[in-house]
């Protein structure tokens, strides 16, 4: 079975001006250009390319998501903001570090409609798995606003088109290094949709993504957050897929599997400080592959969010791509052998925290 592929150049046109890390560029911060920058993820689908692997893969194409779509999850008033603001030539998303240029809310539809056009691919049955390279990142928006370079959240629209397309019951597995809290958020007190964030405790955004936050209402259960601390490597990782995703997942049993694939969890990245590297990725992507496969006909769609190294996030990329498709490349990753060396077993403190999230997967209903 074929894995698909979602790629739009005009992703690599939205365009966040200047900044510094994080932070606009402005005061006694001289001007560089916004983290958030087409750098990782055109390197991404260049290694892609260059590896000879995009040539086995099925190319999806994007298309814009429409209203009534984006209405799905978000509010209409958010939705105008950002089109009003774009119309002008320069806005943010919402919290004052996340600036779009004229053509972004243009690409954040595409973006959007791109990884729909996955699930359709994957629910049609033309590919068995996708992963799609889009941009902007979208697991920080919520409904009535977008922040953390995010627009508009893209996973979620994902994953309430997935429910229009009769798959229910959806899985989403967050592995971005920063808390999925506009994810979190928008199914709250939804039993259907699983939303299960691995994150670095406290990076982002501060005070989010406690492992006390479990959903609410008819959603009690069906939010889990695994917050690690700094410095989990790829034992650290490989505890939380067997003692909470897999056993989460086999309780819920999705329809289709979304995986929120941010790849800022790697050793070298500038906004985190978590040791993941490409054999990491390589072993959680190959282990989702299998969960689906077990559970939900093999349906997976990966949605890639963040990831700021731009010399690291292409092997990660790969590696993910190369497992999810079962095709291994020539290609070896020069960077393993350093971030191997930073010591990847796992260490007590983390076993703790694995423990504690662990503990909350006999509440899913
Ligand atoms: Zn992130």
């Amino acid at each position: 079975m074929a894995t698909g592929w979602v790629w739009d150049e005009r992703y690599m046109w939205h365009d966040t001006g200047t900044g510094a890390g994080p932070l606009p560029a402005g005061g006694w911060i001289e001007p560089m250009e916004h983290i958030e920058s087409p750098s990782a993820k055109r390197r991404f689908a260049n290694l892609v390319a260059a590896s000879g692997l995009l040539a086995q893969l099925t190319t999806i194409a994007a298309r814009p998501a429409t209203r009534p779509e984006l209405l799905r999850v978000h509010t209409p008033e958010h939705l105008e903001r950002i089109e009003r603001e774009a119309a002008t030539g320069r806005g943010d998303a919402g919290d004052g570090s996340s600036p779009f240029g004229r053509e972004s809310w243009e690409i954040a539809k595409l973006a959007a409609g791109g990884l729909m056009a996955a699930v359709e691919a994957v629910h049609g049955g033309a590919v068995e798995n996708a992963y799609a390279l889009i941009r902007p990142p979208g697991h920080h928006a919520s409904a009535h606003t977008g922040w953390g370079f995010c627009i508009v959240n893209t996973v979620a629209i994902a994953a309430r088109h997935a429910q229009s397309l009769g798959m229910q019951r959806v899985a989403i597995l967050d592995w971005d290094v920063h808390h999925g809290n506009g994810t979190q958020d928008i199914f709250w007190e939804d039993p259907d949709v699983l939303a299960i964030s691995i994150h670095q405790d406290g990076a982002y955004p501060p005070g989010s993504g406690a492992v006390e936050e479990t959903g609410a209402g008819e959603g009690a259960g069906t939010t889990l957050n695994v917050p690690l601390p700094p410095g989990s490597g790829v034992g650290a990782y490989d505890a939380v897929m067997a003692q909470v995703v897999e056993p989460a997942l086999r309780r819920f049993r999705p329809d289709i599997v979304l995986v929120a694939s941010g790849l800022d969890g790697n050793g070298m990245d500038p906004l985190a400080r978590q040791m993941l590297h490409s054999e990491g990725f390589r072993m959680m992507a190959t282990r989702m592959r299998d969960l689906a496969r077990e559970l939900c006909g093999g349906r997976l769609v990966l949605a890639h969010e963040g990831g700021y190294s731009p010399f690291v996030v292409p092997f990660c990329g790969l590696a993910i791509v190369e497992a999810i498709s079962g095709i291994r490349t020539p290609v070896e990753d020069p960077f393993l052998p350093a971030i191997e060396g930073y010591g990847q077993g796992i260490r007590p403190h983390q076993q703790e925290a694995v423990d504690r999230a662990a503990a909350n997967v006999a509440l899913i209903p």
